[in-house]
């Protein structure tokens, strides 16, 4: 008896994957719509796999992604949820972990798979992983993991826990503080343990949608000597909701020269959330290990904690969209919303 085959919307959103290579310049070029509507000639195998419906939603350089684009393709999967088993985002890889964060963090009780890939290559090019990324993706679309997740190379991560690492090898993605979901290879491996339970609720259930958020936030590294001006200090607190520093190692600032320490004293007196990250591609903030980040604690600064840099600064734009008190900005970013944070008491 032949199985019914599964049903799965693929939404493509732009990047490199849909685009073609200038002979000439080497430069990547946007294609035309009617490309994308030939996708499935060009990967015939796609058909095999599940009955595939096609929506362009933009097509954009992932670079100009943004809140409001998040909250369209978190309302277009809801707005379709009954007619489909499972979605593919087709997405640019560079700001792909951010999309992920960000419907990780708008859509509750997700029941059925939403899976984004892309490619470092076009479609339309020799030595592509186009062809591969999204046969994979649409494969795992049809798996009934009810998860958010990045599918690239072989590998599938949770959306909250991944980052891109580099922008030359096709395996552009790696896992943050979590290993990954699962990988193709001549089977398609499941890492049991680092799924969620499946929710006790029927998939025919729509996700609950929040997607409020707000990105009007800076986010800015320090480097050893780097001081800020006044002036400079006076055009951030006036300007933005929110900041993001990516400090040293667990977390650590400069306090010999009082610059940063201003920052955040001003930034708290205007109630504007500070949260510190990291500039390691590994392991978590803690505050209290040195004197250079205790300080920050001494002004009110929330600590990143274990997530992914990308994680971090939309989860700081969803709590400023959801209007959380500055009062309880550290409980809300220490709990989890989506796995993307330990639970305190775990172990790391
Ligand atoms: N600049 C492209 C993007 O993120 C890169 C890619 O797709 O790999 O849209």
């Amino acid at each position: 008896m032949q199985l019914k085959k599964k049903r799965v919307l693929l939404l493509h959103t732009g990047g490199t994957f849909g685009m073609h290579v200038d002979a000439g310049t080497n430069q990547v070029q946007p294609s035309n719509a009617g490309y994308l509507g030939g996708l499935l000639q060009k990967v015939p195998e796609l058909a095999d796999i599940a009955n595939l419906d096609l929506q362009i939603l933009c097509n954009l350089d992932s670079s100009d992604m943004r809140a409001v684009i998040w909250r369209t393709l978190a309302e277009t999967i809801v707005s379709r949820w009954d007619s489909f088993d499972g979605f593919v985002v087709v997405h640019g890889t560079d700001t792909m972990a951010y999309t992920a964060s960000a419907l990780s963090f708008f859509m509750e009780n997700v029941t059925k798979p939403i899976v984004l890939t892309g490619s470092q290559r076009p479609l339309s090019v020799l030595r592509s992983d186009a062809r591969a990324n999204i046969i994979d993706a649409v494969e795992l679309a049809t798996l009934g993991i009810p998860e958010i997740m990045i599918c690239f190379d072989s590998k599938v991560h949770r959306g909250t826990r991944v980052t891109k690492y580099s922008s030359e090898h096709m395996q552009a993605f790696r896992g943050y503080n979590a290993p990954p979901l699962g990988s193709f290879g001549v089977h398609f491996r499941v890492n049991k343990r680092s799924l969620r339970r499946k929710a006790q609720i029927s998939t025919l259930a729509k996700p609950c949608l929040d997607c409020r958020a707000n990105d009007n936030i800076i986010a800015i590294d320090c480097v050893p000597g780097m001081n800020l001006s006044p002036t400079v200090i006076n055009a951030i607190v006036s300007s933005v909701r929110g900041i993001v520093i990516r400090g040293f190692g667990s977390g650590n600032l400069p306090i010999e020269s009082s610059s940063w320490i201003s920052l955040c004293e001003n930034a708290f007196k205007n109630k504007i959330p500070v949260v510190m990250a990291t500039q390691c591609s590994a392991g978590m903030v803690s505050l209290n290990a040195y004197e250079n980040g205790r300080a920050f604690v001494e002004r009110g600064v929330i600590s990143g904690n274990d997530m992914s840099f990308e994680s971090l600064t939309v989860k700081l734009m969803v709590m400023l969209g959801r209007q959380i008190s500055f009062d309880t900005r550290h409980e809300f970013f220490a709990k989890p919303l989506s796995d993307e944070c330990i639970h305190q008491d775990d172990d790391i």
